[in-house]
């Protein structure tokens, strides 16, 4: 939660639709290096569009998205160096099932990054470790509990060496008991400095590791702030509707 002034992105009027939906209508935000965002928002607002628009998964139909001061939307832009950049952490874990531990915290490092075996081991052993999965580089993914597999997945995530780290809604395929151990790994993540936009519903977490908030509503960002302006006077009759589900 080292705030600065160095903007990595810079969401300008970015819209998406899916043929006449327009899911996105205009959406505008920054992100400084170090900084923890969180979006929440009512199921269908346009969170996850907003996350898959950011690293590419869908091509935005309106506005820009510049990368340090660059638009990754322009043609000629190198694509595939930006993807490098931005990782994703998935709500479903999202990990190769056919292989273990070790090898999916490994095999992105080989494939993207050229890394040699040894030091892709090396890289993700050390996170395997910081999100005390490091007991468990044999087993597949289907012998873990879904916190177990959430934190290999985050594990897999930072071995990337991420700019920024995107997360949509990490502990909602969860039971109830896991979610702690996985928002304490991100926790500690936070503090080392990486750059993270993270989707949640835990309004607790959210309001505690935030440096802004933002609350997405039918395409628009309604309203955002600093989490206890946002989250203890929100100012926006729609924020506060949503904010009354969960107290
Ligand atoms: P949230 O994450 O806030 O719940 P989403 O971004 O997933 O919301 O979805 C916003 C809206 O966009 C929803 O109405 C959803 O049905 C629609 N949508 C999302 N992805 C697609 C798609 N690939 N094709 C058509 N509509 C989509
Ligand atoms: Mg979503």
């Amino acid at each position: 939660m080292t705030e600065s002034n160095e903007k990595i992105l810079s969401l300008k009027h970015m819209q998406k639709s899916f043929g006449d939906h327009k899911v996105l209508r205009d959406i505008s935000f920054d992100v400084n290096k170090g900084e923890i965002v969180t979006i929440i928002g009512p199921s269908g607002g346009g969170k996850s569009t907003t996350l898959r628009c950011i690293n590419l998964l869908e091509e935005p139909t309106g506005g820009e998205i510049d990368f340090h001061g660059e638009n990754i939307l322009a043609p000629g832009y190198d694509r595939n160096k930006f993807r490098a950049k931005v990782g994703m952490v998935f709500q479903q874990f999202d990990l190769f099932e056919n292989k273990n531990v070790l090898q999916n915290c490994m095999i992105g490092q080989e494939l993207v990054l050229k890394r040699s075996k040894e030091e892709a081991k090396k890289i993700a052993m050390t996170n395997l470790k910081k999100v005390g999965m490091e007991p468990f580089i044999n087993a597949k993914p289907n012998q873990l509990s879904g916190g177990q597999q959430q934190r290999v997945a985050i594990a897999r995530a930072i071995s990337m060496n991420p700019e920024v780290l995107l997360f949509d809604e990490p502990t909602s395929a969860l039971d109830p008991e896991m979610v702690g151990e996985v928002l304490d790994v991100m926790q500690k993540l936070a503090t080392t400095g990486l750059t993270m936009v993270i989707v949640t519903h835990e309004m607790g977490f959210a309001k505690q590791i935030s440096d802004n908030v933002l609350f997405i509503n039918d395409g628009v960002i309604t309203e955002q702030g600093k989490p206890e302006e946002l989250f203890d006077h929100p100012k926006n009759e729609k924020t506060q509707k949503f904010l009354s589900n969960f107290r």
